[in-house]
């Protein structure tokens, strides 16, 4: 468990501010969805989390550690992208083991970490098969254990369902969310699906153009939107 601080940070592309002044405490086990149409800075805060962007401006500690200064393998971080990257031409078991065997742990402990991963995820047995083999649902839950495999403090979660359909989104969602309160990892899960963020999280980050809209509990957001922006959008929901 982690907890995590972001004070006034910005981002600059040029002229462009990806990201404007965002602060936000995340507490110990919270599961906080990030909200907003394409382009409004989501991916940015959270590459930056997870050491893959540089602030421009601002401080970010986890357990009251500065990281900002520290590249992404040095955090305790894991990212699942909406492109999971899986390598292919491995089985499912060599994918997730990868990260381990850079860390040189002995095998026994390898295997028993890989296979308690595989039936968090619902792939037990599935250690040998070829990642092309397997669904678009399967291989973002190999995705998702292999970056849970390294036991983050901290799980950063990017559009990982946009490119599945509708049912297998929803079934997906619950998943990560009953995971996220087994294991009670802080959790930071981007969207731009407003019943995706309603449903899963604690609270919800309004971001329009890189701003803050809004930071609250789903019930609020719903029901007292702060601004006409933030009206608009979870109404487009229906
Ligand atoms: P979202 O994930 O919400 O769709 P992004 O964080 O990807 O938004 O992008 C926010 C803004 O920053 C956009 O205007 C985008 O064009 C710009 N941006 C993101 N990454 C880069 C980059 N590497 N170089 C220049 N501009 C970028
Ligand atoms: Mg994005």
């Amino acid at each position: 468990m982690a907890r995590l601080d972001i004070a006034n940070v910005s981002k600059l592309f040029g002229s462009t501010k990806a990201v404007d002044d965002f602060s936000i405490t995340v507490e110990d086990g919270e599961l906080v969805c990030l909200l907003g149409p394409s382009g409004s800075g989501k991916s940015t805060l959270l590459r930056m989390i997870g050491g893959f962007e540089k602030p421009t401006y601002g401080s970010m500690t986890i357990d009251g550690e500065e990281v900002i200064h520290l590249p992404p393998e040095k955090r305790p971080t894991g990212m699942v992208f909406q492109s999971h990257a899986l390598w292919s031409h491995m089985n499912v078991f060599k994918n997730i083991a990868f990260g381990l065997k850079l860390r040189r742990l002995p095998k026994a402990e390898i295997e028993r970490r890989v296979e308690a991963v595989l039936e968090l995820v619902g792939l037990s047995g599935y250690g040998q098969r070829l990642t092309h083999q397997l669904s678009g649902g399967q291989q973002q839950r190999v995705a998702l254990a292999r970056s849970l495999v390294l036991e983050p403090k901290i799980l950063l979660l990017d559009e990982p369902f946009a490119s599945l359909d509708q049912h297998l989104r929803e079934r997906l969602r619950e998943e990560v969310r009953d995971i996220q309160q087994r294991l009670k990892i802080t959790t930071l899960f981007v969207t731009h699906a407003q019943d995706e963020a309603l449903s899963v999280a604690d609270r919800i980050v309004v971001l329009r153009d890189g701003r803050t809209e809004q930071i609250a509990r789903p019930a609020e957001v719903y029901r007292e939107p702060a601004t006409p922006f933030v009206a608009g959008f979870i109404g487009q929901m229906n």
